[in-house]
Formats: structure tokens, C-alpha cells, sequence
């Protein structure tokens, strides 16, 4: 090949000045006879760290900067023929030792004195080739590279006309050198882009006009340059102002490379950064992003409002501190399966703890982002607070809800399910049960047993329950050891009373079996309270009688069963007649305290006296207790009127002091269970100054056993007093002879009942009422029998060793005044 032919005419050879403002470094290096760089650009220091001097000083640099790797490639490089453009990329160290692939384009020619000349163009192509080693298809790269390998440069006079640009302007912008000559640089600025955003110093430097003289240094700006198409492209523009031989300036220089594709990608991934940022901040749900190790990259506003802790926080923490403790192991295993990609994005409801320790709920969803590589990278997650929607969902829930302990429904859900099935039956025109099951001495167990006993008794009652009645049944456990079942309207005949009695009694025998709790072993049994459903029956009403039915059952005795019916209701209504009556009673203090003497037997002195109270009706004059006083107990009044009694006691002890001895006040079981009964007793003692040994509190074994400890721990305080605790109605009770001795009891009073059936021979209640009576001075005790109405009777008890009496005999229950003699 001709040495000196090229391909067209060598273009004017521009000045050195502005080769050296080239973006890309270029140079002159003979090859033959002997290496040495004629000469290099300036921006070789800035890329290698040598002057341009040091390498014109020592020819042997070159060589020492290449890495050893690439010495074949170089010597492939200098042999290569003359004018025929070639290209390589060869690695080289820099002053600091840094690496760098260096691309060069070069083109060798011989000049007429016989030298080999490379003429190169040397590009920093380090960045290019670390992306490089990751892609399998160099050959593509290469490709990409020359595809926009092409600068351009020009220059412009001190009035921004441009008096040169490089033939590669054909190229990359597709103007012809000779269209641009001529024409202000300025022209070229696309005028679609915010020159503002490019600052007044660079713009002046790249349109060439006004004063660039006190512009020093290299200036750079990516910038829209117009194509001959009109259709703007992105170039990095790299200027400097050029000075003349005066050392005035009178021009720039400018180099312009392609940057076009990787600005448009550039912008478009700012752009959707910028919208995702946008959405992300905009956003009336919660974001947040975590990385796949559960930490927070970040959180949206609202995701911090919905947690009430700042963004500080909430990158500082990880995914597990987000939910509740109760959903924590939950959150994790989504969290992980997202995160390694086995579900692509999962939603959920979860409970959060926000920075004010508030629990709320909350809705999300957790997705999974991949790299371009299609690799898990980081996950987003979307929360919505619940709360609101939850709270008035888990309302409704509560209805439906189950009781946790059996599993069956509650009050609420079976009263809700009762007024739906009532709507059938009446549209059926036909009938359904309630039945009310209740345990009976259930608190016997879980006093004795423990409530964990308790408890599983009540799970094992609600599956045999379940298991007996018929499969539309519907059953709630209502409160403690009380079951409520629904039976269903049977679509023909609806069921009769019969036939839901069966129902009952086949569940108190599933009930009544043998059950074992712990090392122990019980047999419950239940009563049950039955309700038929009449044509204006509400839920709450038929709830309430099957209730009472149950109550009468119960008041019959243990395991029995009773239909709310007609003389029921009415005993029902007469209660509650009789409550309303007893509580203005109470308010218009119509309750009076009888005295009943005791008496010595062996003498018949009054020793002693016992308060019985009588109700003085405003029309049915004095009423005896049995008509008041199970509604006063059932109700809780016989607390207030107890406390007349005592009250009135008190008064006359203190008003009459010539009254013999003790008096005797019955106390109720509910009035010993109120944990104020001492304090009661000693106020009522204190207000009237009464002396505590003149009082003994009357109570029954059952009053007593119902209430052990209770119990024992209140009499025993009352008799540290000095006030007589009396066991009444002894005899009638289920409890042990033990009680006595365990009981801190002054006395025991003979039931009447054992006084009515003594007879002068031998009998089973003589031999019992001497075994008492024995029993009594055994253990030191005031005995006193009750009931006393005949001559007879008080020579038998005395005879069977009881000290003390009362009764009609000696005198009937009379106001205190009777007795002041
Ligand atoms: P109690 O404590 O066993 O009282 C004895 C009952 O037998 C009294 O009936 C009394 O009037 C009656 N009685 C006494 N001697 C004879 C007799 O010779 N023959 C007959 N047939 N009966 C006799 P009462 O006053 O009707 O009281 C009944 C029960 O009511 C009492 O039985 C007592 O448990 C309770 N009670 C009376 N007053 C009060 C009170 O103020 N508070 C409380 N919580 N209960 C009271
Ligand atoms: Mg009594
Ligand atoms: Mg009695």
C-alpha cells in the first residue's frame, strides 16, 4: 500500500491548541526507525499522570506502563500495516499505579523522510471493560463502543462563528462540516433544553460568544445539540477558550462526544425514579422498602403516621419489630418466602405495635422486586390501617364468636341466633325449646379442685352437651357453668314439650357421667330449666323463663328438670312483684324485730332472746318471714334489711338494759358472704354503745358449708368479739359433725323438726336429739332446742340433756316492749 495515500484528502491539520482540548487524548508516535511519541495531547497527564514532556523525554515510559499481559497485543499493534485503520485496547498503569484499559484508534503512515508515524486516538475505556467482564458477548460490545465511538470537535472565533469542525460531524450529528462553518455555534444548542439549567459561564463558552476571556480552565456540560434532522441529541461538550498570539482570547474550543442514549436512559430512570419517589411520598398507604435481610431502605410518610414514629426510627428497623408479638412468627415466614422468591408477593392482616405501644391492624401486601438479572433484590411492602374497619368487624365477629374455653357460641351470638330462629317458627306457625343447663355445685369444684379443674369440667359438660342433642341444636356456654340450647322449630309440627324434655333428660345423662379431673373423680349432674317458645315470645323473654324454669329446678333439688309453664309465670310475676314491694319496704323501713325468749329448761328464766324479723304490711298487717325472705335472699335485699334488724337489736339492747342475755340475729348466707358483715355488726354495736356480749349471730350449717372459708374467717373474727356464734337449725344440714369443732361456734339450737317428733318410748329422733345433746357439752357448746310448744316436749329435751329452750311454750315472737317487764 502507497505510503502516503489515505482515504480522501487529509483534512487541514488543526492547531495543536486544539487537539489538546480534544475530550479523548491523541497523539503522534514514530514507530520506525526507533519508538519515541512525537507527540501527545494534555490530557494524557490528567489520564496517565505524565506530562506530555516526560514521555517526549523518555521513549521508554510507554513501554513501562504497559501492562506485560498485553505486550503481544502491542507489538501485533506496531507491526500492523500502514494506513489501515486499526484498533485495540491495551491495559496500562498509571503514575499511581493505577490499572486502566486504554482503547486505541490509530493509523500509521510513512512520511516522506522514511519515518513510521501512528497517528492515535486513546480513550479511557476502563469503565467499559469492568462492565465488559460481566457480559458474555464482547463481540456486541465492541459494536455498541464503535457505534458511538465518533467526537466531534470545533471551533469558534471571539464572535461564536464556528471556523472548524471535525468531518465526524457528518457522522454523529449528520451535518456536513461545510453546513456548520459559518454559522454561530450557539445555532447548534438544541433550543427544546433549559439552557438555563446549563450555568452562564459554560453556555457563554459553548455558544462562543461574549467574553470568554476570563473563563479559565476546561468547562463541561451535557448539552441537547441539534442533528441536520432537527431532532436533538445529547452530547457532553468539553470547552476551553483558546488565546491568541497576544495572549488574548479569541475563541473556543470544544469537544463533543455522544452521549445521547445513556442521558435518555439516564433521565428515564430519574424520571421513574423521580415517580416512584412520588408515589412512594404521595402515597396514602404505608410503603416501605425493606432489603431482603429485613431491613428498612425506606418508609413513606404515611407509613411513619400509621406506626406514629419518625422516619429515623423506622430505618432503624427491621421487618421483625413491625408486627405484634402474637403475629410475629407469621410475618417472618411471609417475610422469608417472599423474600427468597418461592411466592412472588403475598397480602395478609397483621397486627403492628405503633410507637405509643397502641396495637392496630393492619392490611398489607409484600412483593417481591428481582434485578435485571431476575434475581430477588428487595421487597415492597404496602400497609393500610385497620383499625377502624377491624374494630367494627371484630364487632360483629364477637357475635359469632365462639367461647374460647368450650368452643361454643356466647350470649350475645345465641340471642342473636334465637330471634332468627323465633322469626321461622312464627312464620312456621310452630314451636322451639330453650333449654337452660346449669351445673349443679359446679363451684364446689372449682373451690375445691381448682379452677384448671373448673375449667376442664366445663369442656368436658359442653362435649357431652353436644353430643346429645340433636344435630340443629344450637348451644352457647352463657356465663360460668351455664349452657343455653336452641332447639330448632321441626319444619312440620315444630317440637312439644315432650319431646324437648327428652332432649333435657337426655343431656343430663350424657352430663351425669363419671368424669376424672386430675387424680380425681367426679359426676356432675345438671338441672335444667325448659322454655317453650309462645306465638309473641322475644329471645330475652324466653332466655329469661327458660332461666327461671331452671331456678324452680333447682330450688326442687339437685339433677331435676322443669318447664317454664302457667303456675310458673305466675309464681315469676309474683316474685317480681313482691321484689318491687320488698324494696320500698326497705325504703320505708316497714321491717320491725320480734323477740322469742330463751329459756333455762331446768328453770324456764329467760336467759336470752332471738330477733325474728316481721314485715309490718301496710295492708296485710304483720307478715312472718317464709312470705318474703327467699325473694329478699334471691334478690340481695336481705343485706339492707338484715341490717335493719341488727339495727333495731342494737337500739333496744342499748334502750334496755334490764334485758337478760344474749340476743340471737339470723344471718343469711348472702349476708355472711358480703365481705362487710364484721364491720357492719361492730358499726351497728358502736353506734348504739352495745356491749358485743349481749349479741350472738344465728347461722345454718348450709349457710355456713356454702361459703367455708368466707365464713370462717367472719364468725371467727365476730367471736373474737365476744359475740355468741349460733349453729341454727342444727340437724337439717348434709355437713359433718367435724364443722363443730373446725367452727368457732358458741352454741347449736335443735332443729324444730326433731322437738315435733320426740315421743316418751324409745325413737330414731330421740336417740339422735340425745346424741346432739351429748355431742354439744362434749365440746363445751350452749345447746338449745327450738320449738318448744308443749310441756312434754320441754321434759323430754331436758331429759336427753339439752340446757336451754324456746318456743310458743314460753312465749311467741313479740315486739321488745312485750317483754320489759
Ligand atoms: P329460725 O332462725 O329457725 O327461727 C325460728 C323460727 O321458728 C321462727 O320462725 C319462729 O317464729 C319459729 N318458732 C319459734 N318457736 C316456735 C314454736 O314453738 N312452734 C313453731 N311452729 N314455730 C316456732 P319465723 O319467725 O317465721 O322465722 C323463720 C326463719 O326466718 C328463721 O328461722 C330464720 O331462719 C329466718 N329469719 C327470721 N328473722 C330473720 C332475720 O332477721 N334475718 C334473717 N336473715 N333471717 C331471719
Ligand atoms: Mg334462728
Ligand atoms: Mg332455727
Amino acid at each position: 500500500m502507497d505510503a502516503h495515500s489515505g482515504p480522501g484528502p487529509a483534512p487541514a491539520t488543526p492547531p495543536r491548541d486544539l487537539l489538546d482540548q480534544l475530550p479523548d487524548v491523541v497523539y503522534v508516535a514514530e514507530v520506525e526507525p526507533r519508538f519515541r511519541i512525537e507527540y501527545v495531547s494534555d490530557g494524557i497527564t490528567e489520564l496517565l499522570g505524565w506530562t506530555p514532556s516526560e514521555f517526549y523525554a523518555d521513549p521508554g515510559l510507554v513501554r513501562r506502563g504497559l501492562d506485560p499481559r498485553d505486550a503481544d497485543q502491542l507489538a501485533q499493534f506496531l507491526s500492523s500495516p500502514a494506513g489501515v485503520p486499526f484498533q485495540v485496547t491495551l491495559r496500562w498503569r498509571t503514575s499511581r499505579g493505577r490499572l486502566l484499559f486504554l482503547q486505541h484508534r490509530v493509523r500509521s503512515r510513512w512520511r516522506a523522510d522514511g519515518v513510521l508515524l501512528a497517528y492515535g486516538v486513546l480513550r479511557d475505556v476502563t469503565a467499559t471493560k469492568a462492565v465488559e467482564k460481566h457480559l458474555v458477548d464482547t463481540e456486541r460490545l465492541y459494536g455498541l463502543l464503535s457505534e458511538h465511538a465518533s467526537d466531534v470537535v470545533y471551533q469558534a472565533d471571539a464572535a461564536g462563528i464556528v471556523r472548524y469542525v471535525s468531518p465526524s460531524v457528518r457522522q454523529t450529528l449528520g451535518w456536513a462540516p461545510a453546513d456548520l462553518i459559518g454559522r454561530r455555534a450557539g445555532d447548534l444548542l438544541a433550543p427544546q433544553q433549559d439552557l438555563d439549567a446549563i450555568d452562564e459561564q459554560r453556555r457563554r463558552l459553548y455558544e462562543g460568544v461574549g467574553d470568554v476571556g476570563d473563563i479559565e480552565g476546561v468547562a463541561e456540560a451535557e448539552m441537547l445539540v441539534l442533528t441536520s434532522s432537527g431532532s436533538p441529541r445529547w452530547m457532553a461538550a468539553r470547552g476551553r477558550a483558546v488565546r491568541g498570539d497576544d495572549g488574548q482570547p479569541n475563541g473556543i474550543v470544544v469537544g463533543l462526544r455522544d452521549v445521547h442514549d445513556q442521558v435518555v436512559s439516564r433521565r428515564a430512570l430519574a424520571a421513574s425514579e423521580q415517580l416512584f419517589r412520588t408515589s412512594m411520598m404521595q402515597n396514602p398507604n404505608g410503603l416501605v422498602l425493606f432489603r431482603r435481610d429485613g431491613s428498612v431502605i425506606a418508609a413513606n410518610p404515611a407509613f411513619c403516621t400509621l406506626l406514629q414514629a419518625d422516619e429515623a426510627t423506622m430505618l432503624a428497623a427491621r421487618v421483625s419489630d413491625l408486627a405484634a408479638e402474637e403475629d410475629l412468627a407469621e410475618a417472618h415466614r411471609t417475610f422469608v418466602q417472599v423474600s427468597t422468591g418461592e411466592v412472588e408477593s403475598e397480602v395478609g392482616a397483621t397486627r403492628m405495635v405503633r410507637a405509643d405501644g397502641v396495637v392496630i391492624w393492619t392490611r398489607w401486601g409484600l412483593s417481591l422486586i428481582r434485578d435485571a438479572d431476575g434475581e430477588p433484590d428487595y421487597l415492597v411492602g404496602q400497609y393500610q390501617d385497620l383499625t377502624p374497619e377491624h374494630e367494627a368487624r371484630e364487632r360483629l365477629a364477637f357475635l359469632s364468636e365462639h367461647d374460647g374455653l368450650t368452643g361454643l357460641h356466647n350470649r350475645e351470638w345465641i340471642l342473636h341466633a334465637l330471634s332468627m330462629r323465633l322469626r321461622v317458627a312464627r312464620a312456621a306457625t310452630s314451636t322451639l325449646g330453650v333449654l337452660h343447663v346449669d351445673l349443679d355445685r359446679f363451684r364446689l369444684v372449682n373451690d375445691s379442685l381448682g379452677t384448671s379443674a373448673g375449667d376442664d369440667l366445663l369442656r368436658v359438660v359442653a362435649e357431652r352437651i353436644r353430643g346429645a342433642v340433636p344435630a340443629d341444636a344450637i348451644i352457647a356456654r352463657t356465663s360460668g357453668d351455664e349452657f343455653i340450647v336452641v332447639l330448632a322449630p321441626s319444619e312440620a309440627a315444630g317440637m312439644d314439650l315432650e319431646a324437648m324434655d327428652e332432649v333435657a333428660a337426655g343431656i343430663q345423662r350424657a352430663i351425669g357421667q363419671e368424669v376424672r379431673l386430675g387424680a380425681r373423680r367426679v359426676i356432675p349432674s345438671a338441672s335444667v330449666g325448659i322454655a317453650e317458645s309462645q306465638p309473641g315470645s322475644t329471645a330475652e323473654g324466653l332466655l329469661r323463663a327458660a332461666a327461671l324454669a331452671h331456678h324452680q329446678s333447682k330450688s326442687d333439688g339437685r339433677s331435676r328438670r322443669r318447664v317454664f309453664d302457667a303456675p310458673l309465670a305466675a309464681e315469676a310475676a309474683r316474685r317480681l312483684t313482691m321484689e318491687e314491694e320488698l324494696r320500698d319496704a326497705i325504703e320505708r323501713q316497714e321491717f320491725l324485730a320480734y323477740f322469742q325468749p330463751v329459756v333455762r329448761l331446768s328453770d324456764e328464766t329467760v336467759v336470752g332472746f332471738e330477733a325474728l324479723v316481721r314485715w309490718n304490711h301496710p295492708h296485710r298487717g304483720i307478715v312472718t318471714p317464709d312470705a318474703f325472705l327467699p325473694v329478699a335472699e334471691q334478690t340481695g335485699l336481705v343485706v339492707p334489711l338484715g341490717e335493719q334488724v341488727l339495727d333495731q337489736v342494737c337500739a333496744a339492747l342499748a334502750r334496755e338494759p334490764g334485758l337478760p342475755g344474749r340476743v340471737g340475729v339470723n344471718i343469711s348466707a348472702m349476708q355472711l358472704g358480703d365481705p362487710g358483715v364484721v364491720s357492719t355488726i361492730v358499726g351497728h354495736l358502736a353506734k348504739h354503745g352495745v356491749d358485743p356480749r349481749r349479741l350472738a349471730v344465728e347461722v345454718t350449717e348450709t349457710t355456713v358449708v356454702r361459703q367455708l372459708d368466707l365464713a370462717q374467717a367472719a364468725l371467727a373474727e365476730l367471736r373474737g368479739l365476744g359475740i355468741g356464734v349460733h349453729m341454727d337449725d342444727f340437724g337439717t344440714g348434709y355437713s359433718s359433725i367435724s364443722l363443730l369443732r373446725d367452727l368457732p361456734v358458741t352454741g347449736i339450737k335443735l332443729d324444730r323438726r326433731f322437738v315435733t317428733e320426740l315421743t316418751e318410748h324409745d325413737s330414731s329422733a330421740n336417740a339422735l336429739a340425745t346424741g346432739l345433746a351429748g355431742l354439744a357439752s362434749g365440746l363445751g357448746l350452749e345447746s338449745i332446742a327450738e320449738g318448744i310448744e308443749t310441756d312434754e316436749q320441754a321434759r323430754l329435751v331436758l331429759a336427753q340433756g339439752w340446757t336451754f329452750g324456746q318456743g310458743y311454750l314460753f312465749g311467741r315472737p313479740a315486739p321488745v316492749e312485750h317483754w320489759i317487764a
